[in-house]
C-alpha cells in the first residue's frame, strides 16, 4: 500500500498560491498519476493532487482579466453606494446562485451602472466555481 501525504482532498489554488512548494506533490512527483502496489499487482491510479492542479489550470485558462484576478465573493465591497440595497440583494442573489450550482434553473443576469461590481461579481462567480466545484468556464468580454 502506498501511504500519500494527508490532505488531498482539501488542496485547493488558494493553497499553492500561499505555498509555492505546495505545487510540488512528493506522491507523485508532479506526474499526477500514482502507483499502487496490492500485493503481486501494481497498477496506476490519478493521484489525489490531480484534481487541485486540473482547477489550477482552469483558473489560468479561464481568461481572466489580471484586474480582476482578485475578485471574489467575501471581497465583494459595498464601497461605492453602501446604502443601496440592491447591491445587497445582487450579492445574495450571487451567493445563491452559485450555492445551488449547478441545480439553478435560471440564468443570472447582473444589471447597473457603471462602477457598481457586476465585472467584480460574475469573475467572483466563475472563480468560486472553478475553486470549489471544478466548474470550467470563461471570461468572454463582448464590448
Ligand atoms: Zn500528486
Amino acid at each position: 500500500m502506498v501511504a500519500g501525504p494527508t490532505g488531498g482532498a482539501g488542496y485547493t489554488p488558494h493553497m499553492a498560491e500561499q505555498n509555492p512548494e505546495a505545487e510540488s506533490c512528493p506522491t507523485c512527483r508532479d506526474t499526477g498519476w500514482q502507483l499502487i502496489r496490492e500485493g503481486e499487482r501494481e497498477f496506476v491510479r490519478e493521484c489525489h493532487c490531480a484534481e487541485g492542479r486540473k482547477r489550477v489550470r482552469l483558473l489560468e485558462e479561464a481568461g481572466i482579466p489580471q484586474r480582476y484576478n482578485h475578485c471574489s465573493l467575501d471581497g465583494f465591497e459595498l464601497w461605492n453606494n453602501a446604502d443601496d440595497p440592491t447591491l445587497k440583494i445582487a450579492l445574495a442573489g450571487v451567493r445563491e446562485f452559485v450555492d445551488l450550482w449547478p441545480g439553478a434553473d435560471k440564468g443570472l443576469l447582473l444589471m447597473g451602472p457603471v462602477g457598481t461590481g457586476k465585472t467584480h461579481l460574475a469573475v467572483a462567480i466563475l472563480q468560486e466555481l472553478i475553486q470549489q466545484r471544478g466548474v470550467q468556464g470563461r471570461v468572454c468580454r463582448t464590448f
